[in-house]
């Protein structure tokens, strides 16, 4: 006989008291969860397991983490849309000064949106019984559809040749025509019409032809209203999703700290949905985004599902940010898994591994972002629509800070925006001596830095310790010394040395090509990381420069008694592109003729072997980048001359821009006499 303590046997039946309360409180979790009936299932089985599981077994915690999860999901919940367009605009004006080009591009998104959203559909109800198609018809224009209706299939089919229908409901027992040879037509006429087949004699066999035919529902009569409403919502709601988010998914494009993330999140905030940003940037596995099997130890949800969890709500505005960066050494093919995500098809489907239900995301509005579109795989590179981030001059960076940046920045360091200003020259010396950049991250972050210092000083001398105008000297005294001096500032030009302007992926960029001349034999050296396109540019600017040699005043065998070395500096950063191919033939031939470079004179164009200077891209961005540096003057392909006049004219303000179809003119223009002052590299 075994005898029990008496606190064992409360102990005992405290914890079986704690154990059906913890079932309950999850059973009650998932019924309020409203899952899906394929998720449902799943969870019904992975219930009763849990049931049979003994709590101190590691199967039930695991067991027990996937329902909570389940329940946790949001399978039912949404926000409202607010479409309201005035309201939208004025959210992306308020917060965010300029990109007007983006902003429109923005509100016809959601124009669109609003249209689709608001679009009435069209039913047909077909029924030989006149009581009954006209029940139907009453019941369905009460519910807001456009209803017409048809005595049998030869009428119905008249009325589906003459016009679009999104939804029929057809008895199957009709003269002449039957629902199934109805159903046949109109597929044949509209695949994507949807049938939902009514009949008094419901047998299982002619459920499965109906639906085997294609038709989307099959309901017996006399028919349930509730589940009628239900079922024809539930269609046309999955097709009105689909409709809104056919089309193009948005793509922001441009350097790092352009608005790109700032702006998605102005969108779901004018449309009153909630913001996920998930990175991209340097996935590894398409595990990390959809989650492992449950099989494996320790097995977690992807990141997507993660993010709709914490998010509460199955229609979020959800941003893909940095698809261009998805890492080199990704386990399988992530475009395909993106293209999945992205597709209004298949992403009511999505199938995490760990969920292993389908989750539907066709609610959700995709934005994705890349610094470069060109980096990403063509089919994917397809579905996405390109929106420009190019960038900001420096007026516009001042504009941005005092406005937005500077007042935020402020409160952070609990100091009061009312009663501490910065001057404008305060901010244009961060501006232009301690950030580099095409966007604003940088500057938001010295202007931070500047805050907390003034926070510090007004802790520790409340007396005087911070002025309320913060001028040049407070910013130096502050910052210390700038990061960025202006080589191009520089009096004297060197030889051998060319400002280009180049693009990269933060932007336009000012850099120095170097050449260099040594004893040797016909050996050409090319560093700073240059890809195959800048190699071979290389290659042909020095043939283009032997080729001419008399007419630019050089020996003709210089290159049989010498090696020529090139070098593009940032020599850690790789760089490719055919538009350097000007500037670097110049800098051979200001090496060679010992002419010095004027520093302030900066150029792009890509160089054929015959000399010919062929058009570049990323105008706007170099102009900018030539701006941001203190160039005088600018060389562009005479090529490019349509996309200079489409530029706004106060990114040119200032600056020459002299329009090159000859390399002649382009020496003439950026190479000073020889024996000009100039200094040694
Ligand atoms: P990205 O996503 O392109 O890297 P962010 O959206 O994170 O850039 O922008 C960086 C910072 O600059 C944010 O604080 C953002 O609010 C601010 N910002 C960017 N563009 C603007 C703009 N046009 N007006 C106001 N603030 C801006």
């Amino acid at each position: 006989m075994v005898f029990f303590r008496k606190e064992d046997t409360i102990a005992g039946t405290n914890k079986a008291a704690a154990e059906t309360d913890d079932f309950t409180t999850l059973k009650q979790a998932l019924d309020r969860a409203a899952l899906p009936p394929a998720a449902a299932k799943i969870a019904a089985i992975e219930l009763e397991r849990l049931k049979k599981t003994d709590p101190s077994q590691p199967e039930y915690a695991i067991s027990h983490g996937y329902l909570t999860f389940l329940a946790d999901l949001p399978w039912a919940k949404a926000t409202d849309d607010n479409l309201d367009l005035k309201r939208a605009q004025t959210v992306l004006d308020t917060e965010h000064f300029g990109l007007g080009p983006v902003k429109e591009r923005v509100l016809e998104f959601l124009a669109v949106q609003n249209l689709r959203n608001q679009r009435k559909f069209d039913l047909l109800v077909v029924d030989d019984e006149r009581i009954a198609r006209t029940n139907l018809a009453y019941l369905l224009a009460k519910e807001g559809y456009r209803v017409e209706a048809a005595a049998n299939g030869l009428e119905a089919m008249e009325l589906l040749n003459k016009r679009r229908f999104d939804l029929v409901l057809t008895d199957l027992k009709m003269d002449k025509m039957d629902g199934n040879q109805l159903l046949e037509a109109a597929k044949q006429l509209n695949p994507d019409i949807q049938v939902i087949m009514i009949t008094g004699y419901a047998t299982v066999g002619s459920a499965v032809e109906a639906l085997r035919k294609g038709a989307a529902h099959y309901l017996p009569k006399p028919v349930d209203i509730a589940e009628l409403r239900s079922v024809v919502r539930q269609l046309l709601d999955r097709k009105k999703q689909l409709q809104i988010n056919r089309g193009p998914v948005l793509c922001f494009t441009g350097p790092p700290g352009t608005g790109k993330t700032s702006i998605g999140r102005g969108i779901a905030e004018a449309l009153g949905r909630r913001f996920v940003r998930i990175s991209l940037a340097g996935l590894r596995d398409e595990a990390e985004l959809r989650g492992h099997r449950r099989t494996y130890v320790g097995a977690m949800p992807g990141r997507i599902m993660t993010e709709i969890r914490r998010v509460g709500v199955n229609n979020p505005v959800l941003m893909l940010d940095e698809i261009d960066k998805i890492g080199q050494d990704f386990q399988g093919d992530a475009s395909s898994v993106l293209l999945e995500l992205l597709d209004p098809e298949q992403n009511n489907r999505f199938v995490d591994h760990y969920l292993d239900a389908p989750f539907d995301l066709s609610a959700a509005i995709f934005i994705t972002t890349a610094n470069v579109i060109e980096r990403i795989p063509g089919p994917l590179r397809d579905r996405l629509e390109r929106i420009d981030f190019s960038g900001y001059t420096e007026m516009d960076k001042l504009t941005i800070a005092q406005r937005y940046l500077l007042p935020r920045q402020l409160a952070a360091a609990g100091l009061n925006p009312q009663t501490i200003a910065f001057q404008d020259a305060a901010l244009l010396k961060i501006i232009r001596e301690h950030t580099r950049e095409a966007g604003l991250r940088g500057l938001e972050r010295e202007i931070a830095a500047v805050c907390r210092k003034l926070a510090r000083l007004c802790v520790m001398d409340p007396a005087g310790g911070a002025t309320p105008s913060v001028d040049e000297p407070m910013v130096a005294n502050l910052l210390g010394p700038g990061k960025f001096v202006h080589e191009t500032r520089r009096a004297e030009g060197r030889v051998g040395v060319v400002p280009g302007l180049v693009w990269t992926e933060a932007g336009g960029e000012l850099m120095f090509v170097e050449a260099g001349i040594m004893a040797g034999g016909q050996q050409l050296t090319l560093t700073g990381s240059m890809g195959q396109v800048l190699q071979e540019s290389a290659q042909t600017a020095l043939s283009y420069v032997r080729g001419q040699a008399a007419a630019f005043g050089i020996p003709a065998d210089f290159f049989a008694r010498s090696d020529i070395h090139i070098h593009l500096p940032s020599g850690a950063i790789a760089k490719d592109g055919p538009s350097a191919g000007l500037t670097i033939a110049v800098a051979l031939i200001s090496l060679l003729t010992q002419r010095p470079a004027r520093p302030d004179v900066a150029m792009t164009g890509e160089l054929t072997l015959s000399g010919r200077i062929m058009p570049i891209a990323g105008l706007r961005e170099k102009i900018m980048a030539a701006q941001r540096e203190g160039i005088r003057k600018v060389i562009v392909p005479k090529a490019n001359a349509a996309d200079l006049q489409r530029l706004e004219p106060e990114l040119v303000e200032g600056l020459e821009v002299f329009l090159a179809d000859d390399v002649a003119a382009v020496v003439a223009q950026a190479l000073a006499e020889p024996g000009a002052p100039h200094s040694s590299i």
